[in-house]
């Protein structure tokens, strides 16, 4: 037995010995160290060895594996050397092996459209504008034409930030409606508005919902505003089928349905012919319609409110789903990996 092992060893040093590089140390220390190796097996064989002799194997066994593992140790040590010697000197350097690869970065689908409307908005004169995520109770609901107690409020389940209920995480950019209004209030006032007024505002908005392919309790919307003389539907019409020939890159069919919404009378649902059927599909649920934005003339309250009259001011406002808009472009199925951050999503684009 102890000569076995002798001789066991020695094609094993030699192999090591004669190695180039790690992977085929790591070959052999897998043949002979790991699990179900040269050494496990001769350790598997003592028990059936004559009771004497047990002791003597089970050491050489033992001494086999230290014998190994410090053969190893050094050849790995020896390829280090070299390399670092090689590296010194420059010899073995291949001037035309491919580098490393660097990923590259993107833009996320949100970011890219909100960028291609900003562009197309500006284009026609309006501004972007920005404002705070976290809102006062006021901006998001009561300058709305949204008042405490308000049955609309049961609309948009909302995140508090305080006991009160003064801070909220904002439900709708249209929040913003109300600051943009009374910045231009202050410009009417003070004699420097030139009509008409018009301003989209991209943004985050959040509700408290429970979540599903089409829920999500972070989404991104596009508020549009414009306030001038005598706005009416038709410019709102206009406005929103340069929008969707914007998106889709063609004429795209709409129609309004009359809709709720207190900041806005009359109120209108948008819808727009399914970009992806002529019959029905499982986007437009066999409808061939699908339900794009709300929109409207901008309340008379919500102008008050804000410092303008509405005797002689009136306005347009649309709140433009940013999320869904992405997922009709794109034919993304799952509004949660939009923000999933998941890099198999994300490289797609
Ligand atoms: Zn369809």
């Amino acid at each position: 037995m102890t000569e076995t092992l002798e001789s066991l060893f020695e094609p094993i040093r030699a192999r090591i010995a004669a190695a180039t590089d790690e992977d085929e140390l790591r070959k052999i220390e897998r043949e002979t160290l790991d699990k179900g190796g040269t050494v496990a097996a001769l350790l598997a064989a003592i028990p059936s060895l004559p009771g004497p002799k047990r002791p003597l194997a089970g050491k050489r066994a033992n001494e086999l594996k230290n014998a190994i593992g410090a053969a190893l140790a050094e050849a790995r040590e020896r390829l280090a050397r070299l390399a670092m010697e090689r590296e010194r000197t420059g010899a073995g350097f291949d001037p035309t092996l491919p580098g490393a690869r660097i990923s590259r970065g993107g833009l996320h689908p949100l970011v890219a459209v909100t960028r291609e409307l900003e562009d197309l908005f500006t284009s026609m004169g309006y501004v972007v504008l920005d404002g705070p995520e976290i809102e006062t109770d006021y901006h998001n609901f009561e300058a709305l034409n949204i008042p405490r107690d308000h049955p609309a409020r049961d609309m948009q389940d909302t995140f508090r930030l305080d006991l009160e209920g003064k801070l909220v995480l904002r439900t709708h950019t249209s929040a913003v409606q109300a600051r943009g209004l009374k910045r231009l209030a202050d410009e009417i006032r003070a004699g420097r508005f030139a009509p008409p007024f018009r301003a989209i505002v991209p943004g985050k908005v959040f509700r408290q919902e429970t979540t599903d392919a089409s829920h999500e309790h972070t989404f991104h919307q596009m508020e549009g505003l414009v306030v001038g003389k005598d706005v009416s539907v038709g410019h709102l019409i206009g406005a929103m089928k340069t929008l969707l020939r914007g998106v889709f890159g063609r004429e795209i069919e709409i129609r309004l349905r009359p809709g709720y919404f207190p900041f806005v009378e009359p109120g209108f649902e948008l819808d727009a012919r399914c970009p992806f059927c002529k019959e029905g599909c499982s986007v437009c649920k066999r409808s061939t319609w699908i339900e794009l934005l709300p929109c409207g003339l901008v309340h008379p309250n919500v102008l008050q409110e804000c410092g303008i009259d509405p005797e002689h001011w009136s306005g347009f406002a649309f709140g433009l789903g940013l999320s869904r808009l992405v997922m009709l472009r794109y034919g993304i199925d799952d509004v949660r990996l939009l923000l999933s951050g998941d890099l198999r999503f994300l490289e797609q684009f």
